[in-house]
């Protein structure tokens, strides 16, 4: 089952053979730090083993909010919000981002007064976010069958299309001096006195001083054949996009039966709010402690199952030689299959809330797997232990609206210049320093 087809992009025919800074993994993270890092007059190689935004970053819900942000992501979401307002022209190509605003309903575990409780994060802020109830909110989605009591609104929460974003900036990146190589992935570092000298591609050396890690899902291997321990699991999400219908909400909306955003297509892009499936690997033993408070906080969204994935992770070679064919290179596009389950379920719910879907009709359904961290909120952080060599990964299912901000601090600790927002909560060592690591979900 082939999930959405992100903009090709094309390769470069050539790898270079000496660069400033190799960026591994073509997602909106690694593309971002690509623009930002060549628009400084850095040379920069972004290798990509797949196509760009083969994974996560095209398969994603395209949600670019602040709202009921973990309030450690909130002053660099903020940044984001910037960025994502110039970009298009930056890029002169579309990314589809549009500020129409996200409605949070109040229920279950984050109910009314939770939602006030997490508005106070953000009041210096000028967000306009506030809390809706009545006509005020039943204006924001006509003719639902919801009976909501209220709301979050988040009036600059907006929307992107994860099929163009990562694309368009990788693209950007190219006009501005990056090379961009796909079907090429990274096999490892190559390291002189324990620094950063360079990478092993599947298409030789390339020499550099400094590496981005941004491989998403696939970080915490290559990381582990390092010798560097990364704690990351994976969680798979469902989605579903219709036909387009009219006259449907351009305001997005999150509840826990479903969630919904309009499409540049004028069709919908709907998941389920909360449900996402947990396959039971072997790294789920190895992290189980690590990940037990975020376990027991996410308890009522995640399903956990034993399935083929168990076999692929454990027969999954762990570490190997520059030589040897990697699982980078056995999987070009991480492409799970979708749960029907939870497709015929979120679809009911939505049809029942929202009766204008019944004039639709489901044209594509997929799944992507979503990286995680103990905390839920990203490494964005120098290695200590190997100079030279980032890593920028773990965005926990909310890294797409927040990627091009990601790629602006990436660039900045590359270049060890003034850091756009605080990077302290996203470093590394916070999972071996004795740090408290759990989610914090502002409320
Ligand atoms: C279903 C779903 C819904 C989501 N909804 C939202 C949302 O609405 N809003 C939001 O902000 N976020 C959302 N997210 C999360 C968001 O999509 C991710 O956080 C974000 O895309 C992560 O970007 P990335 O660049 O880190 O990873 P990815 O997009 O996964 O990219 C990593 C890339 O690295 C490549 N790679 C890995 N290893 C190597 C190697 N050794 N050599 C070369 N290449 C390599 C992979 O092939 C991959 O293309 C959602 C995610 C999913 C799956």
């Amino acid at each position: 089952m082939p999930g959405p087809t992100p903009t090709p992009v094309d390769s470069d025919l050539n790898l270079p053979k000496n660069v400033d800074v190799v960026v591994i993994g073509g997602g909106i993270i690694g593309v971002s730090t690509a623009l930002e890092l060549a628009e400084r007059g850095v040379s920069v190689l972004l290798c990509e083993k797949g196509r760009i935004a083969g994974e996560q970053s095209s398969r994603n819900w395209g949600w670019v909010r602040l709202g009921m942000r973990d309030p450690r992501e909130i002053p660099l979401m903020h940044e984001a919000i910037r960025i994502w307002q110039g970009l298009d022209a930056r890029l002169g190509r579309a990314t589809g981002y549009v500020q129409s605003g996200i409605l949070f309903e109040a229920s279950g575990t984050r109910d009314d007064e939770n939602l006030r409780r997490w508005l106070r994060h953000v009041e210096t802020l000028q967000t306009g976010g506030r809390m809706v109830s009545g006509p005020d909110l039943d204006g924001l989605l006509p003719d639902n069958t919801m009976k909501l009591r209220s709301g979050l609104f988040m009036p600059q929460d907006g929307r992107a299309e994860p099929q163009w974003a990562a694309p368009a900036i990788a693209e950007a990146a190219r006009d501005r001096g990056a090379t961009i190589m796909t079907q090429c992935a990274v096999r490892s570092v190559d390291l002189e006195a324990g620094r950063i000298a360079g990478v092993f591609t599947e298409r030789g050396r390339v020499r550099c001083s400094q590496v981005v890690l941004a491989g998403g899902a696939w970080s915490r291997l290559f990381a582990g054949n390092a010798g560097i321990a990364l704690p990351q699991l994976k969680v798979l999400n469902t989605v579903l996009r219709t036909s387009p219908v009219q006259p449907g909400p351009e305001t997005s909306f999150w509840s826990d039966d479903f969630a919904i955003r309009k499409r540049a297509d004028g069709g919908y892009t709907i998941a389920s709010g909360h449900e996402n499936t947990v396959d039971i690997v072997p790294d789920s033993f190895r992290l189980g402690l690590q990940f037990m408070p975020a376990f027991r906080h996410e308890w009522h969204s995640l399903r956990f199952r034993l399935s083929r994935r168990w076999l692929t992770e454990a027969q999954q070679d762990r570490t190997w030689l520059p030589t040897d064919v990697t699982p980078f290179e056995h999987c070009r596009v991480l492409d799970p299959e979708p749960s029907q389950k939870a497709l015929r379920r979120v679809w009911a719910k939505a049809r029942k809330a929202m009766p204008v879907l019944d004039r639709a009709e489901i044209v594509q359904s997929w799944a992507g797997m979503i990286d995680v961290t103990p905390d839920a909120i990203p490494v964005i952080s120098a290695v200590d232990e190997m100079p030279g060599l980032h890593i920028a990964t773990g965005f926990s299912g909310h890294g797409f609206g927040i990627g091009p901000g990601a790629g602006r601090l990436v660039a900045d600790l590359v270049m060890q210049t003034e850091a756009c927002v605080d990077p302290a909560a996203f470093r590394l060592s916070r999972f071996t320093d004795g740090s408290a690591v759990r989610p914090d979900a502002g409320y």
